[in-house]
């Protein structure tokens, strides 16, 4: 029994914070985590030795400003991630280890609308069939992480919205796919593990305010706070698709008027177009065509760009973050829509806030979401078993 404030428990805590943020950092030199934890160098150098005998972290030589330094990431052999993305027409499956390195990714096509069980089917099959191609040990999986496209309530762990995906009505995702794959699962909307997958892997590495932006059938944020998702108590948080711009403007979904998703969405985009471009566009192929010069698409793109950044200029006010990421096929677009995205910050945001903003497009693409679920898997999945191997080394009275 280990009493708070003991020795014991302070030593245990310290491993406890070497290993979080090695784990959302990937890699880290000693000194990087002495800066990310407030710990002294010789509790750090101590820690990872403890660690390292236990084999749950790797260290490696590296050079940082010049200087040798020691790398160190979680062992690659400690625990694989899975990650599950349901999109709205397709399945995306990814496999890595707890070094983030990814060992396979495979996605097919799927009408996730259709049926829940369908879906969840063909997610099992493909998660079977990357255990075996990759060789990993399945016992060796700490979890799985599940994207899907709709909001999830926090209490109930079922889809918030039943329009969205009406197949899906009463269905508490984690719980469905746990029971098949028997590890535990975690599950998130597709704009947090957007959010988390840029921040791991691709556009937001090395900040920790970021806000992740996604526009496709709606508009939504991921939001990262000190490192941390931004769920709030009913898990809605980052739902700028319904930020007031216009309040006469056109009736949204959700009975406002005027939402910044009616000027933003595919739903409203495309029929400003369909009559002069055919009715079988799509936003990929807008974007295709305004990159090519189309002046239609030019001015449609980046109207959208210029809404968009109205309500970033609102989060900016709000959250003061650090980057803003945009994701989907809009980001496609690069500066036809990320330019008149800063044009309306600058003009709408109060200048502390925008001054140290950078927007900038994914680096991720399509796979943000699905690396988001390993992203998540990382970020919930705890330490006590990661640290319970660490071999307690001679250590001064203090540590
Ligand atoms: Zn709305």
């Amino acid at each position: 029994m280990e009493t708070p404030g003991s020795q014991s428990s302070l030593h245990r805590a310290n491993l406890e914070r070497v290993v979080r943020a090695v784990r959302m950092a990937g890699a880290l030199t000693q000194a990087e985590i002495a800066r990310s934890t407030g710990l002294s160098a010789a509790t750090v150098s101590n820690i990872v030795r403890e660690l390292k005998d236990g084999g749950t972290v790797e260290v490696t030589p590296t050079s940082a400003g010049g200087r040798r330094a020691r790398s160190v990431s979680l062992s690659g052999d400690a625990g694989i991630v899975i990650g599950v993305d349901f999109g709205h027409t397709h399945l995306r499956v990814a496999v890595g280890n707890l070094a983030h390195q990814v060992l396979a990714e495979e996605s097919e096509p799927l009408d996730v609308d259709a049926s829940s069980a369908q879906g969840f089917g063909r997610a099992e099959e493909l998660v079977e069939r990357l255990i075996v191609t990759t060789g990993v040990n399945r016992q060796k999986v700490v979890g799985v992480g599940l994207g899907v496209p709709g909001p999830i309530d926090v209490e109930s762990g079922t889809l918030g919205s039943t329009s969205i995906l009406p197949g899906w009505t009463g269905i508490n995702p984690s719980e469905e796919l746990a029971a098949r794959l028997g590890v535990p699962v975690y599950v998130d909307n597709d704009a947090n593990l957007g959010a988390l997958g840029e921040l791991v892997w691709g556009s937001g590495r090395g900040v920790r305010d970021l806000a992740y932006i996604k526009v496709a059938s709606g508009v939504g944020a991921g939001l990262v706070i000190d490192g941390q998702i931004y769920r709030g108590p009913g898990g809605t948080a980052g739902e700028i698709g319904h930020i007031t711009l216009d309040e006469s403007g056109p009736v949204c979904r959700c009975g406002n008027r005027g939402c910044l998703e009616t000027f933003t969405a595919a739903r409203y985009v495309l029929p400003l177009l369909q009559s002069s471009h055919g009715a079988d566009l799509t936003m990929e192929r807008v974007v295709q065509l305004a990159r090519d010069g189309d002046p239609g698409c030019r001015r449609v793109v980046g109207d959208v760009g210029r809404h968009i950044g109205s309500g970033v200029a609102n989060l900016c006010n709000l959250l003061n973050p650090s980057r803003v990421v945009l994701g989907g096929d809009l980001a496609e677009a690069g500066e036809l829509v990320l330019g008149p995205i800063r044009e309306s910050v600058s003009r709408y945001a109060i200048p502390s806030a925008a001054r140290q903003l950078s927007v900038l497009p994914g680096a991720l693409g399509s796979r943000a979401e699905v690396l988001g679920a390993l992203a998540l898997v990382l970020s919930e999945m705890g330490d006590s078993s990661l640290i319970e191997n660490a071999q307690p080394v001679a250590t001064p009275a203090f540590t």
